[in-house]
């Protein structure tokens, strides 16, 4: 499970409120780069990297590598021609001779950059298709102006020319074929990566390249079959593979070293076993050999297995994500997208977390939750600060500031989890938003404002620690409940007990106690800022006219309106208007604590007793609907603002310094490579899929 973003509210905030430690490293990193479309890049620092062992800076050396190497697999799991488009385009983009100022040209560029962003033609956050504002002759005319010898993929030619035929007409009847007229141009054709509307097979209406040729129900059949109901540790069935109908029989295409994706899986394997003997312990060897065996096999146990070796692998100072991990792109979410993340800890802000997880039975016990729902021993949550090093996959561009695995409920239970939170990627978000004039278009009060400034920062770190190490790996189903049971709502209902776990405790007398907050009025700024997000600003994400589909912005809408609506009677919450401009007042934080406690309580209920039922009606009834007058509203506020409402990060460069022999002496780390020449450089070196993998 992954925090996408801070809230939007956060991450503008911050103007004037850096701590001074943070202030003390404020130097001239260019934290800002390039801006488009709804997307602003960001760069993150790799703090202290210099300060690490040659052993160490060589292990991420190879690690950083393997980040990378992934990187077509998320293409082909996002959409079966992605990886077709990205070639054509990126050989216009390489080869074009026509005006590089031309408005279609412009537009293709920008469709092009928008399509690098999500790792594909949908939306990363939204999941709509790009719509191109360049013509589909002008697309011909591009692609054919490309000399032949240059249609060329893993080194051989995929397109060549016939004697007697105008290589133009031969590269539209490539474009046909491959169906890339229809796939671009026509809005109806896979419309949505990831289609999560209700009432529809969302199987087939889902463009993400999870299942070939079989229904919703027939995928929800087939995996209900394998279950054993009374197994204690089932394996995530489906997890990595795609489901397919071949001769009218359903079956699943694996993806291993010998199976789909096997090109991608080897050359990530060669990778991993050149990190081996770097690694920093035998118990940290064992997880990236046990990890080596499950891209072989692909065997679920194998994969538990190495979870567990992994959750339990917590002194290494440098760790890792590898693998297809998150299901958030499945609207059945039962198919992992590959990522990657390579880090190492922040030790100073690893107190603040190990103070949280060392109290985490205290936590359980004293919660809102009935105690029937409760862990009555919560196990090993390792909860740590992290530097990144390097993004990969599903964590690229776009990435999570906080991270809690693995995902297996029994895994999680019965050997605890591992939760971190990435705290140079949280300071890049906060530095480049100064002075983005967000607070003062949307916040009620100068008073709020002064507050948010003084404490949001704080509070807003604590809540990501307090969902990720505390509220994921809280509660506990009823024996007998499948995990599975809340189906396309459970990604929901779980964000929103982690959200809601944060919430409550954020303003418990606990945290100052522990001294994670200043003082007794710290925890208001992250209420204020919860409720302004999850009732107004995060709708700035959203074209008009949609709904919401994204599972943590429903999350946040369910449990900004459930207490907006459930606090009516007393005034708790108000939505203010002034001139004309809607604001958030809350009237009684105190009270407002009691709402999120009392609906953490009910969702703890919904997930422990895989109440369908409940959990459709909660996420129906206050996550997925929008006032369409107050979303245009918010749009046109935002947008006089002219800031992006998405954000990325461009990753550095690590170059490797040599001996005679080969051996690697140190590692340097750089930050200047382009948005577009990372992008085009990744497609060439890490290149490693076919253009069609069925
Ligand atoms: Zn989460």
């Amino acid at each position: 499970m992954k925090t996408i973003y801070r809230m939007m509210a956060m991450t503008t905030l911050m103007a004037a409120s850096l701590t001074s430690a943070k202030a003390q490293t404020d130097h001239a990193f260019p934290y800002s780069d390039e801006r488009f479309a709804d997307l602003q890049m960001l760069r993150y620092e790799v703090k202290d990297f210099d300060k690490l062992t040659l052993r160490q800076k060589t292990f991420i050396f190879y690690l950083q590598e393997a980040a990378q190497l992934g990187r077509d697999i998320l293409y082909d799991q996002n959409g079966k021609y992605n990886l077709r488009i990205r070639k054509a385009f990126e050989l216009i983009y390489e080869h074009y001779a026509g005006d590089r100022t031309d408005s279609q040209y412009l537009a293709f560029e920008e469709y092009l950059k928008r399509m690098w962003f999500s790792n594909g033609i949908h939306h990363h956050y939204g999941c709509e298709k790009f719509v191109p504002a360049f013509t589909r002759e002008w697309l011909l005319d591009a692609l054919a102006s490309v000399p032949s010898k240059h249609f060329t993929h893993l080194g051989q030619p995929f397109l060549t020319e016939t004697a007697g035929t105008p290589w133009r007409q031969t590269v539209d009847g490539w474009l046909a074929d491959n169906n890339l007229y229809e796939v671009i141009f026509n809005p109806d054709v896979l419309a949505k990566r990831v289609n999560l509307a209700s009432g529809q097979d969302l199987v087939l209406t889902s463009a993400s390249n999870y299942y070939d040729g079989v229904t919703q129900q027939e995928a929800e059949d087939f995996y209900m079959a394998m279950k054993d109901p009374s197994d204690p540790h089932p394996v995530m069935y489906g997890m990595n593979s795609r489901l397919v109908k071949r001769d009218g029989k359903i079956q699943e295409l694996r993806w291993t070293t010998d199976g789909l994706y096997g090109a991608a899986l080897r050359r990530i394997v060669e990778k991993l076993e050149q990190a081996l003997p770097y690694a920093d312990d035998k118990e940290q060897q064992a997880v990236i050999e046990k990890l080596i065996e499950f891209y072989r096999t692909g065997d679920l146990h194998t994969f538990d297995d190495y979870t567990i070796l992994w959750a339990g692998n917590t002194e290494p100072l440098v760790d890792f994500v590898n693998g297809f991990t998150e299901c958030y792109g499945d609207p059945l979410g039962l198919k992992c997208s590959w990522e990657s993340i390579v880090n190492f800890k922040d030790l100073e802000a690893t107190k603040r977390t190990e103070t949280l997880s060392r109290n985490a039975q205290w936590f359980e016990d004293n919660s809102p939750v009935d105690n029937r729902f409760k862990k009555s021993e919560v196990k090993g949550i390792s909860a740590k600060v992290i530097t990144a090093a390097m993004l990969g996959g599903d964590l690229y561009p776009s990435t999570a500031i906080g991270i809690n695995l693995p995902n297996s409920d029994w895994v999680r239970k019965e050997h605890g989890s591992k939760s971190v939170t990435i705290g140079n990627l949280t300071e890049a978000y906060n530095m480049a938003a100064k002075g983005s004039g967000f607070g003062k278009e949307f916040v009620i009060s100068q008073e709020m404002r002064d507050l948010i400034d003084k404490y949001g920062d704080v509070t807003d770190d604590l809540h990501t620690d307090l969902h990720e190490c505390l509220g994921h790996g809280s509660g506990r189903l009823l024996d007998g409940v499948d995990s599975d049971s809340l189906k396309a709502y459970g990604s929901t209902i779980e964000e929103a007990r982690a959200d809601l776990f944060g919430l409550y405790y954020v303003a418990d007398p606990k945290m100052q106690e522990l001294g994670l907050v200043p003082d007794a009025e710290a925890y208001k700024a992250q209420y204020y800022t919860y409720m302004q997000n999850g009732l107004l600003t995060q709708l700035v994400r959203i074209q008009l006219g949609n709904d919401i589909e994204e599972a943590h912005m429903r999350n946040r809408a369910l449990i900004a309106h459930w207490c907006y609506e459930q606090g009516k009677a007393d005034n708790v919450v108000e939505l203010v208007r002034r001139d004309g401009k809607t604001y958030v007042q809350v009237n009684d934080f105190a009270k407002l604590r009691t709402l999120f406690g009392r609906l953490l309580a009910e969702i703890q209920r919904v997930k422990s007793e895989g109440d369908y039922a409940g959990a459709q009606a909660l996420v129906e009834t206050y996550g997925v609907k929008i006032d369409p007058e107050l979303h245009r509203e918010i749009l046109d506020r935002y947008t006089k603002l002219n800031l992006a409402p998405y954000k990325g990060f461009i990753n550095p460069v690590y170059t490797a310094q040599r001996d005679a022999d080969g051996n690697i002496t140190d590692v340097v780390v750089t930050y200047g490579e382009s948005y577009a020449g990372q992008m085009m450089r990744y497609s060439r070196e890490n290149a490693t899929l076919p253009l069609v993998n069925e």
